[in-house]
Order: structure tokens, then C-alpha cells, then sequence
């Protein structure tokens, strides 16, 4: 049985398949730019891929394609097809929002903010920046009214990038973990058993036998090499589908404290994991995909925390690293346990370890609300920065880099998205403790490099369905519940303390 049967989402598809086309170019130039682009091509490259987003726009809301959809959603449709008219009425919905003179405003307000942040950052001059990012605010508020809301307007910015997701549902979240996780980070602080520091990170490496770690790493994980995926250098690593057979990873080569590069690579794999594992029968779809950032996070952080920051993972890669990194004859695997799992007081949100990171959302999250209420003016926000930093982590930051200056995505307008790499963390560990009670001897197939269980579980359980259910449906149809911090807290006891 074909998953899609009826007739006019037969020719819904048929549609969609031009918006699908653009998508991919879209993703192609995206690769392109990051990759191979040579740094002068950035003005015609922009100016292309605008013009592909509004084509993309226009063929959304072309009035003969949201008719067909609305039409096709009052037809008796099976689940699959229910998926497709669902992402498509979110898809027209969210394109509709936005007059054509915000979308222009958005678009020129945060490329100068884009460079003023960066100017600011390498000057270390809150000042530079901070009449940007009051536009920006004042723009995310004026989306969250053009989308609508229920409650409250950071509510249409979380759902954004996170259907379904509410501004309770994070505070809930952000309230089960604040306090367990200062009082785990104190303790950790307060024995030592987990170091703040390790010589490892200070060893130098050459970027040809770093390579080859992650490529045994990855092909040991079943990551299809040259047939399905690449993987390639960027600055910033990331993950990008062009279809369900060909996704791409990016991974980094800074030539010492190798873990950057390891744990990208893993992390990156697992992102990479979820698309290439997608149901084929969707292929070229609207519900082929991972359903939203924060589940398609819990696939990364899955494999980089769960995985890759395990006892058992460490002896599966301690040959590994010794055949390739003469440097490591020094150290045992207990070295490389406690080298990937320091434990320290970091300020910058992305080298945190896995215990204080979320404490930096729930920092962003704090001043984002208050930012999209009108509460506070930009100029408020560096002193307002350093005093909560210092209640969460005891410590303050000595410039501006290291602080209000240090992320890149308030001066893109991504304001909301935080939110959902806490909810990625979380829910990693949470899949991490059924898959110890549904897999058996979960730890002993990691030690022995037999992914094919872990990955089929993840496939069964997650990647099979894309986008047709919601986010939470989808955990609840397939754990039987939401998810819940208190897994994660459970994880971090049993592993730190
Ligand atoms: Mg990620």
C-alpha cells in the first residue's frame, strides 16, 4: 500500500514538488557557501538566495496551491496524508505572517546587525551593537504579533522553531532544573572526582590523523560514506540533507584539544543519522525530515552525550585514537573518559560541559521573554548578563566577548531558539534511559562498536515518521510520554555524583 493515496494530495504533491526543488537548491548553495565558496561570493550568493526564498514564498502562497491544500484537508485522509496538509497549512501560515516591508526590514536590520555584532565582539564594545539589537527586539516583537498568540508573544517565536512549544512548557522545564543542576555542579565542584581540567586538551594533533579517527568513528557508526553522505571542513560544524540520499556533515580541525573535532563529528552524525534514516515513500515530501530543532538536537546530543561521553565509548575508541595519535601512549582510557567530561565554570554557552549547559539557556531564556515584553532596553542587558551569569555559575565575565557579545544568533533575529537545545539535551538523556531498558546491554555494543541496535531503535522510534505527527505527539506516541527534565537530572546523578 502506497503511504500516499488520495487524489488531491496526490496533486498537492505533484505541486509541492517545485517548492521541494528551490528548498533543495537552497540547501545546495547553503553547503556551498559554508564549504568551497570563496569569501568574495558572499554578496552575489546572498542576493541569490533571497530571491530563491521569495520565489519559494510566492509558489507557497500561490492562491491555486492554498486552495488545493485547503480542499485536500477536508478529504478523508489517511495519517500520512493528514502530516502533509498539517506542515503545509503551518508552512502557508507562517509565510503569510510577514508583510513584504517587515520581511525587507528583518532582512536589513539583522545583516547590519549581523556586522556591527561582529565588530563589536572583536572590539569588545557593547556599544557598537546595542541600538541593533534594540531594532531587533522591537522587530521580534511586531513577528510575534503578525503571527498571533494565545498567552503571550514569546509564545509565537518558541513555536517558530519548535511547533507546538510554549513559553510554560520551557519555564516548567527551566524550573525542575535550575536548582538540581546548580546543587550537581557544586557538588562536582566540591569532590574533584570529574576534573576542570586535563592535559589531553593541551596536546597537538595533525589534521591528517584527526581525519582519520573520524572517519573509523563514523564508519564504525554506519555512516555511509561516499554512497549516501559526505563529510567535509567548516568553521562551524553542521549537518544539511539534500534529500534522503544525500546528507552532509561538516566537522573542525583547530590541530589540538582533539575532542572539538571528535565530538562535532559524533554530534554531527547524529543529526545526520535522523535524515538519512527517514522513511524513502516520503522522499521529495513535505513530511520527510526531522520534525523540528529540538527533537533533530536530541538525535545529536544522543550520540555525542549519551554515546560519546560514555565509559563504554571510550574503550571502543581508545585503539583508535592510539593508532592514529602517537601522543596518546601516555594516556588510558580513564584519561579520555575524564578528558571529554571536565567539569568547570565555562562562560561561553558552546564549549559548555554537559552539567552547566543548560544553565546558560535558561540565562538567554530569561532575558529573551524580557526583551520580547518590552521589559528591558538593550542598553540594560550587559549588566543584567553578568549578574545572572555569576548567580548561575559563580563567575563573571571580564569582557564582553565572553558574555553578552559571545552568541551570534540575536543579531540574525533568531530570538526563541535557544529554548530548543535545552529541550535536545534533555530529551537525549531521556532516550537514553529507554534505550538501556528497551536495547540490552546497551554499553557493552557501544564498547564493542555494534551500532546496528542503537541505530535501528532510533529509526523505530523516532526517524521513521518525519513530520507527520507534531513533536509532542510524536514522543508521546512513541515513549508513551513527554518529555520530562527529570530523566536528565536522574543521568547526570548516576554519572557525577
Ligand atoms: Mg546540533
Amino acid at each position: 500500500m502506497a503511504v500516499f493515496e488520495n487524489p488531491k494530495i496526490i496533486e498537492v504533491l505533484r505541486k509541492y514538488r517545485r517548492i521541494w526543488a528551490i528548498g533543495h537548491a537552497e540547501s545546495v548553495l547553503g553547503w556551498d557557501m559554508e564549504v568551497n565558496m570563496p569569501k568574495m561570493g558572499i554578496q552575489e550568493r546572498s542576493v541569490a538566495q533571497g530571491e530563491l526564498s521569495v520565489l519559494s514564498q510566492e509558489f507557497t502562497l500561490a492562491p491555486e496551491f492554498v486552495n488545493l491544500v485547503e480542499d485536500a484537508s477536508s478529504e478523508e485522509l489517511n495519517e500520512y496524508e493528514r502530516g502533509v496538509v498539517r506542515v503545509l497549512q503551518r508552512d502557508i501560515k507562517i509565510s503569510k505572517a510577514f508583510p513584504p516591508d517587515f520581511v525587507r526590514e528583518m532582512s536589513e536590520t539583522t545583516s547590519k546587525a549581523t556586522m556591527a555584532w561582529q565588530e563589536a565582539k572583536k572590539k569588545d564594545d557593547f556599544s557598537l551593537f546595542e541600538e541593533h539589537l534594540e531594532k531587533i527586539m522591537v522587530l521580534a516583537r511586531r513577528a510575534a504579533d503578525y503571527l498571533g498568540y494565545e498567552d503571550q508573544p514569546y509564545d509565537a517565536l518558541l513555536d517558530l522553531f519548535e511547533e507546538g512549544l510554549t513559553t510554560k512548557d520551557v519555564e516548567n522545564m527551566f524550573s525542575k532544573l535550575e536548582k538540581p543542576l546548580a546543587d550537581i555542579f557544586e557538588k562536582i565542584m566540591e569532590d574533584g572526582k570529574f576534573p576542570r581540567e586535563h592535559p589531553l586538551e593541551k596536546e597537538k594533533y595533525e589534521k591528517e590523523s584527526m581525519e582519520k579517527v573520524n572517519i573509523a568513528v563514523l564508519k564504525a557508526f554506519g555512516y555511509p560514506l561516499g554512497e549516501r553522505s559526505r563529510i567535509d571542513v567548516s568553521a562551524h560544524p553542521f549537518t544539511t540533507e539534500f534529500g534522503v540520499n544525500d546528507v552532509r556533515i561538516t566537522t573542525r580541525y583547530e590541530g589540538y584539544d582533539f575532542k572539538m573535532s571528535l565530538l562535532s563529528t559524533v554530534h554531527e552524525f547524529g543529526h545526520a543519522l535522523y535524515e538519512l534514516q527517514q522513511n524513502p515513500e516520503f522522499m521529495m515530501s513535505p513530511i520527510i525530515g526531522g520534525v523540528s530543532l529540538g527533537i533533530h538536537e536530541s538525535q545529536s546530543r544522543f550520540w555525542e552525550n549519551i554515546v560519546g561521553r560514555s565509559m563504554a565509548f571510550a574503550r571502543f575508541i581508545e585503539p583508535i585514537l592510539k593508532e592514529n595519535l602517537p601522543f596518546m601512549e601516555k594516556y588510558n582510557v580513564d584519561d579520555i573518559y575524564k578528558y571529554v567530561n571536565t567539569v568547570r565554570a565555562d562562560l561561553i554557552r558552546t564549549e559548555a560541559n554537559e552539567v552547566t549547559y543548560n544553565l546558560h539557556i535558561i540565562l538567554r531564556f530569561k532575558l529573551e521573554k524580557l526583551m520580547v515584553n518590552g521589559e528591558i532596553k538593550a542598553k540594560d542587558l550587559p549588566e543584567m548578563w553578568n549578574e545572572e551569569i555569576e548567580k548561575l555559575l559563580g563567575v563573571k565575565p571580564k569582557s564582553y566577548a565572553d558574555g553578552i557579545l559571545q552568541d551570534i544568533h540575536w543579531s540574525h533575529g533568531t530570538i526563541g531558539y535557544f529554548p530548543t537545545y535545552s529541550i535536545g539535551t534533555i530529551f537525549a538523556a531521556q532516550i537514553g534511559s529507554y534505550i538501556k531498558r528497551d536495547v540490552s546491554n546497551f554499553y557493552g555494543l557501544v564498547e564493542r562498536g555494534e551500532f546496528q541496535p542503537i541505530r535501528e531503535y532510533l529509526r523505530e522510534k523516532v526517524h521513521r515518521y518525519g513530520k507527520i505527527y507534531p513533536p509532542k505527539v510524536l514522543v508521546k506516541k512513541s515513549f508513551g510520554e513527554e518529555i520530562k527534565p527529570e530523566y536528565f537530572i536522574e543521568y547526570l546523578k548516576n554519572k557525577y555524583l
